[in-house]
C-alpha cells in the first residue's frame, strides 16, 4: 500500500514536472518547446556571424533557399563580427514573431539571456556550425566533425613533409588556431594537434617561436590581418636564420593573411620556398591560391549540405517531429550535450580540386579562373 503510494506520487510529480517544463517553455531535455501546428508560411530567424567571409554568405543564402523551399518566409541577419550586434538582432527578430532561430553564433557565451527569451516565446534554437555553450535553451547543434577537419589539416602536413613515408626532418612549423570565443577552435586545434604532437614530441617537427599552446597561439574573430601580423612577428624573432617548413592554418582568411607575410619577407621566389600552408572552408580565393601553387591545402565543407540539415530541423522542431540527428554525445554545451547532425569535411588540394569542387558544382571552372 505504503509502496503504491509512493510510486503514484512519484507519478504526480513527474506530470507536474512535465507540465510546468511546457508551461515555462522546455522539454524536459530543456530544449524550447516548439509551439507545433499550423506553421505554414511562419517566419524563421536566420542570424550569422559576418559577411566578411564568403562562407557564411553562401550560408545564409543556402539556408534561406531551404527554408523558403519549406515554404517558410526568412529574416537573415548578420551581426557583422559583434558579439552585441548579434544579440540585439536575435531580440529584434523574437520581437518580430519568428517561429524559429537558426543562430551562427559569433561569440558563443554571450547569447543566454536572449535565448532564454526565446525559450519563454518557444521558439526552436538550431545551433549553426558554432555550438552555442553555458545554455540549455538551444535544441540542436548543425555541423561538421570539427575535429576531423583539424585531423585533416595535422596528417596533410606529415604527408606533405614526407615524414610519414620515412622523412625524419626536423621541420620548422608554426602554429595558428581560429578565435577564442568559437567553439570550433578548440576541436580544430587538438584534433591537428593529435596527428603533429608525435612528430614534435620526437623533434621531428620543430616549433621556432616556443608558441605551441592553444591560448598563444589563437586569432581574434579569425582576422587575416591579425594572422598577417603575428607571422610577422614570428619571422622576424625566430626564422632570421631560418626556414619555415610548415604553418598549420586553420582558415582560408588566415592562411590568406599568413602567405602575405611569407610573400613579403621573400618567401615563394627563388630558393625560398613558401611553406606547406593548410586551410578551411574552400574559400575562393584560397583555392585560386592552390592552383597558383601557394596556398597548399583547404577542407571543404559543403555549406549546402549544412543549410539543409539546419533547415530540416528547425522544419522538423515546428512539426513536432524529431530531426535527424547522428551524434548524441560529442557536444556538451556545459548545460546539456547538444543533439548534433555532423557531415564529413574533405581534404583539397591541387590533386583534387575539379574533382571535389569543380565537379561537386561548388564553383563552375570560370570561377576558377
Ligand atoms: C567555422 C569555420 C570557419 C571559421 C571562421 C568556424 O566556426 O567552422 O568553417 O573557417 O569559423 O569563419
Amino acid at each position: 500500500m505504503r509502496n503504491r503510494r509512493a510510486a503514484l506520487a512519484a507519478a504526480a510529480a513527474a506530470v507536474s514536472l512535465a507540465l510546468t517544463l511546457s508551461a515555462c517553455g522546455q522539454n524536459s531535455d530543456g530544449g524550447s518547446k516548439a509551439k507545433t501546428g499550423d506553421v505554414k508560411g511562419a517566419t524563421i530567424g536566420v542570424a550569422m556571424p559576418t559577411k566578411s567571409s564568403e562562407r557564411w554568405i553562401s550560408d545564409g543564402n543556402n539556408v534561406v533557399k531551404n527554408l523558403e523551399s519549406k515554404g517558410y518566409k526568412t529574416k537573415l541577419v548578420y551581426g557583422e563580427d559583434d558579439p552585441d550586434t548579434q544579440v540585439s538582432q536575435i531580440e529584434n527578430l523574437i520581437t518580430q514573431g519568428v517561429k524559429g532561430l537558426i543562430i551562427a553564433a559569433i561569440d558563443n557565451k554571450s547569447l543566454n539571456n536572449v535565448l532564454q527569451e526565446a525559450a519563454d516565446a518557444h521558439i526552436p534554437v538550431i545551433a549553426y556550425d558554432r555550438l552555442i555553450l553555458g545554455t540549455r535553451n538551444v535544441d540542436y547543434y548543425a555541423s561538421f566533425d570539427n575535429e576531423k577537419v583539424g585531423e585533416l589539416q595535422g596528417t596533410y602536413i606529415v604527408h606533405k613533409l614526407g615524414l610519414d613515408s620515412g622523412k625524419k626532418g626536423p621541420f620548422n612549423i608554426e602554429l595558428f588556431a581560429g578565435s577564442n570565443d568559437d567553439n570550433n577552435t578548440k576541436y580544430f586545434f587538438n584534433g591537428a594537434m593529435s596527428v603533429l604532437k608525435p612528430y614534435l614530441d620526437k623533434k621531428q617537427l620543430v616549433v621556432r617561436s616556443g608558441q605551441t599552446a592553444l591560448n598563444k597561439v589563437t586569432t581574434l574573430r579569425w582576422d587575416g590581418a591579425t594572422a598577417q601580423k603575428r607571422m610577422d612577428d614570428l619571422l622576424t624573432s625566430s626564422y632570421k636564420s631560418q626556414r619555415v617548413d610548415a604553418v598549420l592554418s586553420p582558415y582560408d582568411g588566415i592562411s590568406i593573411g599568413v602567405l602575405s607575410s611569407l610573400k613579403s619577407d621573400g618567401y615563394g621566389s627563388g630558393s625560398k620556398p613558401l611553406p606547406v600552408v593548410t586551410g578551411q572552408d574552400a574559400e575562393l580565393a584560397s583555392v585560386k591560391s592552390i592552383i597558383a601553387g601557394e596556398q597548399t591545402q583547404t577542407v571543404y565543407k559543403d555549406t549546402r549540405k549544412l543549410a539543409e540539415v539546419a533547415a530540416s530541423m528547425v522544419d522538423d522542431s515546428l512539426k513536432g517531429k524529431k530531426p535527424q540527428v547522428n551524434d548524441t554525445k560529442t557536444y556538451d554545451n556545459g548545460a546539456k550535450v547538444v543533439p548534433a547532425y555532423l557531415l564529413q569535411p574533405v581534404s583539397v588540394d591541387q590533386s583534387n580540386y575539379q574533382k571535389v569542387l569543380v565537379d561537386g558544382g561548388y564553383y563552375t571552372a570560370s570561377e576558377l579562373k
